[in-house]
């Protein structure tokens, strides 16, 4: 919901000021219309139905998978893509992926979004409206900004978006963002006041290699990012997730995984093995080479975890369902 034409229009129609925060309450609770608000004058509702929408996104498609996974593509007022998914697990979780831009300007090979033209950076509230599409299917209680586009790059918004979380059950705690490493965003999360969680897009244990995977790794060397994440765990006292997309021959051979765990100080980091969604030029790696991978660090003790894969049915991958829609 854009807030400040909220406030606008309540202003305009002469209204208290706590109006703002009695319509915010009833969004992060899932309504899905001013009719529900009947602590508001009926009047008050007409006008807010006609002035304000309840989201600035609007919905073009929706996709179910068979674990539960929901994965909604929106376009902006002005027509930009993005998308966002709820996954759902056994344990009770309800996780929701979010984007921080619609495409984005990094062109990681692996990655659908990074093939798409970049459009624009999300605002706070067209961060927030992703969560609140599936807040009013149910509860939710983690946001991970692993959606399209980079967070460190737009992270006045996305921390913004960050402050309202609570508001709607997500903890900062509970709230992750994901960066290829992006050293000036990674300082600004070490500085910030809110306990957010810190995860990293690692994907190879050498520059050379890094370098082929994610462009951006010229600009800022491993060397560079992990020293950002270090400063990141000495002030905030937490651990930083690490993310390794297993591409088949790629970066999953033996020879990556001591490299990995000699790269990575296991007092600063938890893998996350990733298994690739394939979107094109590469093949991912069978679970045989990725159980083998993990092997090999946990040898070098070097705790990792692979990742359960959710909505592999409906094209959940970042940037897949945008990417083929605009095919
Ligand atoms: N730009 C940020 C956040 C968005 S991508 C970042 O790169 O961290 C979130 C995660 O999904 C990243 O680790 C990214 O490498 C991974 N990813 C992208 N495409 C994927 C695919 N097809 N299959 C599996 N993971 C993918």
């Amino acid at each position: 919901m854009d807030r400040q034409l909220l406030a606008a229009v309540l202003a305009d129609a002469g209204e208290p000021s706590y109006r703002a925060a009695q319509v915010w309450e009833w969004v992060t609770r899932g309504a899905a219309s001013y009719e529900e608000m009947t602590n508001l004058p009926g009047t008050l509702r007409d006008r807010l139905e006609q002035a304000v929408p309840l989201s600035t996104l609007a919905v073009e498609a929706e996709a179910r998978s068979d674990d539960g996974t929901v994965k909604t593509l929106f376009h902006t007022g002005d027509g930009r893509p993005l998308e966002a998914v709820l996954m759902r697990y056994r344990d009770g979780r309800r996780s929701v992926c979010v984007s921080s831009q619609s495409g984005c300007p990094l062109t990681c090979t692996f990655c659908a979004t990074g093939q798409m033209k970049f459009g624009r950076n999300l605002s706070a509230d067209e961060i927030l409206d992703q969560a609140l599409h599936f807040r009013r299917l149910e509860a939710i209680d983690h946001v991970v900004f692993m959606g399209m586009g980079e967070p460190t790059m737009n992270i006045d918004a996305v921390l913004a978006a960050c402050e309202r979380l609570p508001d709607l059950g997500v903890t900062h705690r509970r709230t992750a963002i994901s960066t290829v490493g992006w050293v000036p965003g990674i300082d600004r999360l070490a500085e910030c006041e809110m306990p957010l969680s810190l995860a990293l897009s690692i994907h190879a244990p050498n520059d050379a290699l890094r370098s082929q995977l994610m462009p951006v790794n010229d600009r800022y060397p491993l060397a560079e990012v992990l020293a950002a994440c270090e400063r990141y765990r000495a002030a905030r006292r937490r651990k930083v997730f690490v993310e390794y997309v297993m591409l088949d021959g790629v970066n999953d051979e033996p020879q990556h995984a001591r490299e990995l765990a000699a790269l990575l100080d296991r007092r600063v980091y938890k893998v996350n093995l990733i298994p690739y969604n394939p979107t094109g030029a590469y093949d991912g790696s069978s679970p045989e080479r990725i159980e083998r991978f993990r092997a090999i660090l946990a040898e070098h003790r070097l705790g990792a975890t692979v990742r359960l894969t959710r909505g592999r049915d409906i094209d959940a991958a970042c940037g897949q369902l945008a990417a083929s829609a605009a095919g």
